[in-house]
């Protein structure tokens, strides 16, 4: 599996799948997925709504897939990240488990390229370095004769030299 990593907004990118920092509501919020909501369009939010009806929410570490509208990618893969409180023994798994449960599901999908925005480092408040250093050693351990490329998006300029550092 190749890892790439780009600077940028991740509703611009064109890849199999994108993946959405979503909240457990499945309802849209602020940041990156506001942004996918607002590029990608209703239908995104039509498809949460019904997943929603059948599973009531989305639990921390665990992914679901909507169409992703009008945005390039084929899909959205939603996953819900762990909102940092300190207690790195219960994150830091929940986290690894966005990463690993969103590659499954792409992978199910024949998802042969896939984008990662940096998951709960936002308004979640995770350690980017921690973040990072999940988010790179999940993706190094996938084993996986489906996916063929991975991109970390990063958005701001901290994340960004942070995966630099990490990734050389
Ligand atoms: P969370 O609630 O999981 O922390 P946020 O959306 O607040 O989610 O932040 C997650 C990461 O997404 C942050 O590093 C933020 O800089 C980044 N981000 C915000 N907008 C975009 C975007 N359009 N494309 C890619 N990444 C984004």
């Amino acid at each position: 599996m190749k890892i790439e990593l780009i600077k940028g907004d991740i509703t611009k990118i064109k890849t199999d799948a994108i993946v959405n920092a979503a909240n457990s509501s499945l309802l849209g919020g602020g940041g990156v997925d506001g942004a996918i909501h607002r590029a990608g369009g209703p239908e995104i939010l039509d498809e949460c709504k019904q997943i929603r009806n059948r599973q009531r929410k989305c639990k921390t570490g665990e992914a679901v897939v909507t169409t992703a509208g009008n945005l390039p990618a084929k899909y959205v893969i939603h996953t819900v990240g762990p909102i940092w409180n300190n207690d790195e023994e219960k994150c830091s798994p929940q986290l690894a488990n966005c990463y690993k449960n969103s590659l499954k599901l792409a992978e199910s999908l024949n998802v042969k390229t896939i984008s990662f925005p940096n998951i709960s480092t936002g308004v979640y408040r995770f350690p980017k370095e921690l973040a990072a250093k999940i988010a790179i050693q999940e993706v190094k351990s996938f084993e996986s004769d489906v996916i063929e490329k991975v991109i970390f998006v990063c958005f701001d300029d901290e994340n960004e030299e942070i995966y630099k550092k990490l990734l050389e």
